[in-house]
């Protein structure tokens, strides 16, 4: 048995301003197959994650839903259990940095940090909404891009053409909270010297001596050219924030708070911190261990401040910096959007769940797919369909179920002997062990299972050859039937010890029939053996049903009360017409409708169903002129043009313009008619009632 090996492992901490989405679950699935391997290799592994519930967003969600940020966090926080049990994920902690541990530990870094001369105060001018009272962080500024003049972007870059600016650079900036023109304002904030000659030579040796993944370590490797100044470009980094804000308070400096990027990582030792206390263990004792190995799970997208801003805080505060940061790419839903922490939810965790569908063929299809590899990996519903069924079942499970039922029906559930040819297969299956352990080692997941289903494949080889449905017909072949059928018991177990940190919940199910669970992968080699007695064979695993996928990625129904299309009885179809599917009222403050005035309505030469139509609708050119708007109207039939003249009327008035054979137009009038124009004709241009004025906005 291998030395024993302490290991202090996290995932990154999600922001507890949403539920997970399938990105975070992927990366628990990865760091849990890697933490249970560990512990199967008998090493001692401390696995924690906890909420991030600090910064700006989450103050002003919080304020949004009427509730404090505490309760706010706490309920994102109480919805998490669901999901991480649901998926058999085990973590050994789930704290928060909100939390007492976090505040301790980060005023004492950040204390040890300003005693190396790594923190200095300056002064910087920065936004800040005077409606709200209050700092504005550069997503909580919108304007025009600076550079190619798009609207409404944000104030760190723009998402037309993608260039990267400070706020204050953007044209006619607005703050996002209130609409309010951003005043600029100096502040004092607080910046951890990165530039400091003792921080790059740590970084650049740190990120570049091999530990990293190489494609991480090239993407690092930027921040080590030098600008035009020759200094390099990794700058120093701002760690501070003015009141109000959600955080933990900068020792010393009233009114200050620490960046929620400071004390978010700080929330790995947090959490640590919590579970040694609940052990009844010494957490600097704990973390003084010289063999003490410290691994990050995360996304790519934080690579920075994993491999930068944490590495030098950790050394320069005089603690022990992580041995290594395993990096994993973003998860796609076939071939779909992108799945980052901000958005997607094209496979809806919680509702693969509900479905009753299995969180092992999840567990085993991710497996299948991830490497050790920062790359990006997709969900495909088919391919996950063929690896369960084909694959998990068919080659793994289904050997378990060939054999099993002659062993209790033949031979009273005891193994018998094994003859040579059994033994060299079976000694095959266990020469497989440190390949197979090497690769869970590594990461490598993907190679893994393909290792195992090689394995696999050679026992069906082995079944195919013997056929023990054959051998159960002819009496005299009863010796040989119980020797095929050991040999595929003893197989069967040493497939699922190699599976176990995959399928953790099938290797329990499994050790129930055979009698001895599999706790250590050094289990493979020691055989059940003559004599051995299983339990009672049952189903172990149902296969994926292409229905349960097509219901899972079903879009969202509307509304229970609302009535289905297809099975709509005609009480329910007022007008002609179901009602369509439910929306939400932000859907409907797409649509700008204004109250417009027909100044001018016209036949259209060559058209025996439009009217063109001028509208006013409160709109002024440059020079102060009512400008009109041309709208072509299919309304012919129902009205002569000297009907509609001076009459007000609803525009879409935000509708993109149309080119039309007879020219542009530019909106839409709003008309009522039945869902059935052949049998109700007539067509109903709206009217407001008296009062109403153009430019209006119709609410
Ligand atoms: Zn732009």
């Amino acid at each position: 048995m291998t030395a024993l090996r302490q290991l202090f492992v996290t995932t990154a901490l999600p922001y507890a301003n949403g539920t997970f989405h399938i990105g975070h679950i992927m990366e628990y699935i990865q760091a849990d197959i890697w933490v249970r391997y560990q512990r199967m290799r008998g090493h001692a592994v401390n696995f924690v994650c906890a909420d991030d519930a600090h910064g700006a967003p989450i103050m002003i969600a919080a304020e949004k839903a009427g509730q404090t940020p505490e309760q706010f966090v706490a309920g994102i926080a109480a919805g998490r259990k669901q999901y991480l049990d649901g998926f058999l994920i085990s973590h050994d902690n789930w704290h928060s940095t909100h939390s007492a541990e976090n505040v301790e530990i980060s005023q004492a870094i950040y204390r040890d940090l300003k005693a190396a001369g790594l923190i200095e105060a300056r002064t910087i001018e920065q936004f800040f909404d005077p409606q709200k009272g209050m700092f504005l962080p550069d997503r909580f500024i919108k304007g025009v891009c600076p550079r190619c003049h798009a609207q409404d972007q944000y104030g760190d870059n723009c998402e037309a053409c993608g260039a990267v600016y400070a706020p204050t650079e953007l044209i006619e900036p607005y703050s996002v909270l209130t609409g309010a023109r951003p005043e600029l304002k100096t502040s004092e904030h607080f910046f951890f010297k990165l530039s400091d000659p003792r921080c790059v030579a740590y970084l650049q040796e740190w990120t570049q001596d091999g530990r990293l993944q190489p494609e991480v370590a090239n993407k690092v490797r930027e921040w080590f050219d030098l600008d035009e100044n020759g200094s390099p470009k990794l700058g120093d980094w701002d760690i501070s924030r003015d009141a109000p804000y959600f955080g933990i308070e900068i020792p010393d400096a009233p009114g200050k708070y620490f960046y929620v990027w400071l004390d978010a990582p700080i929330g790995y030792l947090a959490s640590l911190k919590n579970l040694l206390a609940k052990q009844g263990k010494d957490y600097d004792a704990y973390l003084a261990q010289p063999g003490l190995e410290q691994y990050h799970f995360i996304g790519k997208d934080i690579i920075t401040f994993h491999t930068l801003f944490w590495p030098a805080m950790l050394k320069f505060s005089g603690r022990k910096p992580p041995d290594n940061i395993f990096v994993h790419g973003f998860l796609t839903v076939n071939n779909g959007e992108k799945m980052s922490k901000s958005r997607g939810t094209g496979l809806d965790p919680l509702k693969y769940l509900h479905l009753g569908m299995n969180p092992e063929w999840l567990r085993y299809y991710l497996a299948a797919k991830l490497s050790a590899r920062n790359e990006d990996i997709d969900f495909n519903a088919d391919d996950f369909m063929l690896r369960v069924n084909a694959d998990l079942i068919g080659k793994y499970v289904n050997i378990a179920s060939r054999a099993a039922g002659f062993i209790n029906k033949r031979f009273g559930g005891h193994l018998g002997e094994v003859s040579p040819d059994g033994d060299g297969l079976l000694t095959h299956l266990r020469d497989a062990l440190p390949t197979v352990t090497q690769l869970y080692e590594q990461r490598e997941f993907g190679k893994a299972t393909r290792e195992v289903m090689q394995l696999a494949d050679r026992v069906n080889e082995y079944v195919d050859a013997n056929k023990p449905w054959e051998l159960a017909k002819h009496s005299g072949m009863d010796a040989r039937l119980h020797d095929v059928c050991t040999t595929c018991i003893e197989a069967f177990r040493i497939l699922t010890i190699y599976l176990a940190p995959i399928l953790p919940r099938l290797a329990t199910e499994v050790a129930r029939f055979i009698m001895r669970p599999p706790e250590s992968f050094d289990d493979v080699l020691t055989p059940l053996g003559r004599g051995a007695r299983i339990g009672e064979y049952r189903h172990l695993m149902q296969r994926v049903d292409a229905k349960q996928l097509d219901a899972l990625f079903e879009l969202p129904e509307p509304a229970p009360s609302a009535p289905h299309a297809a099975e709509t009885p005609v009480a329910d179809a007022p007008g002609g017409e179901p009602l369509a599917p439910v929306i939400g009222i932000d859907d409907f403050a797409k649509i700008d409708l204004r109250i417009a005035r027909i100044v001018d309505c016209q036949a259209v030469v060559g058209s025996t169903k439009l009217l063109r139509l001028s509208l006013d609708a409160g709109e002024r050119d440059a020079g102060g002129q009512p400008r009109l708007r041309n709208v072509f109207s299919g309304i012919a039939s129902a009205y002569q043009p000297g009907d509609l003249k001076g009459k007000l009327t609803v525009l879409v008035a935000n509708l993109a313009p149309r080119k039309m054979k007879f020219g542009l137009s530019e909106g839409m009038v709003l008309a009522a008619s039945h869902g059935d124009e052949k049998t109700h004709p007539g067509i109903y241009v709206l009217e407001p009632t008296a009062g109403a004025q153009p430019g209006m906005r119709v609410r």
